[in-house]
């Protein structure tokens, strides 16, 4: 087991040349992915690689993220303090804390009871108040607290769900993987009811699962 000193220079080595060198610059989005202890939201029998360049399994067929995907998204979300931020697919939970790091408030929408328990569990332990958890089909988004002035989702989609883009408020940013086999992530913005769509870089995440 490695000492917390050893976890964190991982974490800096990782922010240095993972991050960094792909040219994420927003500062705090750097403090946030140096801050937050990666090796805690991942199984035990893979911590080891927590802080390597690639996504993890979390269990229940699903995976973490690769460090540089979540930093990307979350410098594209262009967040601050003051921010209201829905997040479909809570998964571990690593990118709800990278969130709720910066902004103001989280809502994390799950499907799985137990990756959402076990990211509550994380979560809590860690200290985050800011963060609401919820249990259910993220592609209906979750209505009680729209709108949402960013809203964020960490699994594929085919198409983007109406109910997302009507949960974003005006001036809103939305960051989605869009697509099945090939898949990108895109970017939309609401301006009075006008939506600007930016297809940005190819990726691969596990599919957005929609309840019928
Ligand atoms: N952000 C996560 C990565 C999540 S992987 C992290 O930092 O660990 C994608 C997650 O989306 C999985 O946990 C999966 O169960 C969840 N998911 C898939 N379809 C969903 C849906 N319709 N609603 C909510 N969550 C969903």
């Amino acid at each position: 087991m490695k000492k917390d000193i050893e976890w964190e220079k991982a974490r800096k080595k990782m922010v240095k040349e993972q991050i960094e060198k792909r040219g994420i610059r927003e500062e705090k989005v750097l403090k946030a992915m140096e801050k937050v202890p990666r090796h805690l939201f991942v199984p035990e029998s893979y911590r080891i690689h927590s802080y390597e360049d690639h996504p993890l399994p979390i269990g229940e067929e699903q995976t973490i993220s690769q460090p540089f995907i979540v930093a990307y998204m979350t410098e594209l979300l262009e967040l601050d303090e003051s921010c209201t931020v829905l997040e479909i697919g809570t998964g571990s939970g690593y990118q709800s804390a990278i969130l709720a790091e910066i902004a103001k408030e989280v809502y994390t929408v799950e499907l799985i009871e137990s990756l959402s328990l076990k990211a509550q569990e994380v979560l809590s332990s860690l200290g985050y108040k800011n963060i609401k958890f919820l249990i259910g089909d993220g592609t209906y988004g979750w209505k009680e607290f729209s709108p949402y002035e960013r809203i964020i989702v960490t699994a594929a989609s085919p198409t983007i769900p109406p109910a997302l883009i009507e949960q974003l408020s005006n001036n809103g940013i939305l960051v989605i993987p869009v697509g099945t086999y090939s898949q990108e992530i895109v970017r939309i913005r609401k301006r009075d009811e006008k939506i600007d769509e930016e297809i940005l870089i190819p990726v691969r995440f596990v599919p957005l699962i929609t309840v019928q």
